[in-house]
Parts: structure tokens; C-alpha cells; sequence
């Protein structure tokens, strides 16, 4: 068993605390981001807490990775126009914050020549 402190996206898919959840498969949960940066903005986030990062994710299990695309492509059809940006921030210093690989899905009238820096 792992001693290593569960994530916070491990106890959103444990039900230990609550989110807004919208999509849910074996594999993959989405949910809303607590504190939106786009129209919609959603987290989908492969169950497993084996994976870090999408770089970990892409070498460990590609299909799980294709199934996150797949389903970031599913949610922008039906929470915006079919439009997104997807965003897999990778390491502290690209911003990431929870070490357990996840995609922002962003769409809903996004505007060129916003990527943050
Ligand atoms: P990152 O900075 O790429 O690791 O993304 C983590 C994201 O998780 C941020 O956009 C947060 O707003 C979001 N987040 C953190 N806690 C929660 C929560 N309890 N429910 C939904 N989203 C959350």
C-alpha cells in the first residue's frame, strides 16, 4: 500500500470530497476547476494516481492518454461549441500544482494570443 499522501484529485475520485463532476468512465473522471480561467474550464483526470505528468502518462499508457484526449474532445461538444485548448501543465515551474496528471479543458469563445506567461 502507498504511504504517499493521497492527491486531492484521488479523494475527488474517492468521494472524500465533493466536486462538480461531469463526466465519468472505469478510467477517467472530469470535473469543473474550482476556480475557472475560461467560459468553461474543465479537469479530466485519469484514476489512476500512477502518472504525474502527461510526459509519464504517454510513456507508461498511451491508451489512457488518448482516452483523456478523446474525452477533453467529447466535453467541448457538449459544454461549448467543440473548440478547446488543452493544457497539461508539466512540472512547479510551468505552473503545475497537483501531481496527478490532469487536463484543462478550455473552451467557450476563447481569443487568440491568450496563453499565459
Ligand atoms: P495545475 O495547476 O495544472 O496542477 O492544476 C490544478 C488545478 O486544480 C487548478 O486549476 C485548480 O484550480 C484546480 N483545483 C484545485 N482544487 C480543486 C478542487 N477541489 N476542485 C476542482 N478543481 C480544483
Amino acid at each position: 500500500m502507498s504511504t504517499e499522501t493521497p492527491s486531492i484529485f484521488s479523494r475527488i475520485i474517492a468521494r472524500e470530497i465533493p466536486a462538480d463532476i461531469v463526466h465519468e468512465t472505469d478510467r477517467v473522471i472530469a470535473f469543473r476547476d474550482i476556480a475557472p480561467k475560461a467560459p468553461v474550464h474543465l479537469l479530466v483526470v485519469p484514476k489512476t494516481a500512477a502518472y504525474s505528468s502527461v510526459a509519464e502518462l504517454a510513456a507508461g499508457d498511451p491508451a489512457l492518454l488518448a482516452e483523456v484526449v478523446a474525452t477533453a474532445q467529447q466535453l467541448a461538444r457538449e459544454h461549448a461549441d467543440g473548440d478547446f485548448r488543452l493544457v497539461f501543465n508539466t512540472g512547479a515551474n510551468a505552473g503545475q500544482t497537483v501531481f496527478h496528471v490532469h487536463a484543462h479543458v478550455l473552451a467557450g469563445g476563447l481569443t487568440e494570443g491568450t496563453l499565459a506567461h
